[in-house]
């Protein structure tokens, strides 16, 4: 509940963000340019969930109430990715939301214990990196993913932003990081559908093991 009216709070505020750099919230106009778009059929669905994702780390940047998952600064993807997944599959009901966010919980606790998912430790790829891949394994398992499944979704999704470095501008978590949430939440999707369409029994790297490569990635980077 906490994270629908957060993406809900995100769509309908306007304004600039605080902290001095003048960002203007882009949600909400983001948003209304998607539902033209879209009844005009030029723009897929799927652009939807970095719209969500925007719209809670915009409310994140002005102070509002996220649910850290598994960081304020990575708050985006989780709920956009849940959030797409009530409002646009047929099969959604509320054992599938639970399903989401055990899976989600269960693999940022692996990172949590193998890793870490602090910014300031292992650079971004441990915020957003992990958020997307909680996500994405989250995702694999409500469309009907098997175990295997779900761990090759959650595996490339960290594979693909291992080395991501924490920079923010002017040290607010709102440059790069409100679109980066967005970009995430895709990546989130499309990662979990690729998934779903291999066994993943040949798969040369575990979630295991790209677990230990963020870490050690993390290091190197210091
Ligand atoms: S870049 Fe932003 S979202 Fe990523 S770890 Fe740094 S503060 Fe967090």
């Amino acid at each position: 509940d906490v994270m629908e009216n957060c993406i809900k709070r995100g769509l309908g505020a306007e304004g600039q963000l605080p902290g001095g750099l003048n960002v203007r919230r882009r949600a909400p106009q983001l948003a209304a340019r998607l539902k033209v778009l879209r009844e005009s059929e030029i723009v897929n669905t799927q652009l939807w969930p970095m719209v969500y994702a925007m719209a809670v780390n915009e409310e994140n940047a002005a102070g509002g109430r996220v649910v850290t998952a598994p960081t304020n600064g990575a708050a985006g993807i989780i709920p956009a990715v849940l959030h797409y997944f009530r409002k646009f599959n047929p099969h959604a009901n509320q054992s599938r939301v639970e399903d989401f966010l055990l899976t989600a919980g269960a693999i940022g606790i692996l990172y949590k214990t193998n890793a870490s998912i602090s910014g300031a430790d292992v650079g971004c790829q441990g915020e957003v990196g992990v958020a997307c891949s909680m996500a994405a394994g989250a995702y694999a398992e409500v469309i009907g993913g098997t175990p295997k499944q779900v761990e090759n979704a959650a595996e490339m999704a960290m594979e693909h932003h291992l080395g991501l470095t924490c920079d923010p501008v002017g040290g607010l978590v709102q440059i790069p990081c409100i679109e980066r949430n967005g970009i995430a939440a895709e990546k989130a999707l499309k990662l979990a559908t690729l998934a779903l369409l291999e066994d993943g029994t040949d798969k040369k790297v575990s979630l295991d093991e790209v677990i230990q490569t963020m870490l050690q990635t993390g290091r190197d980077m210091k």
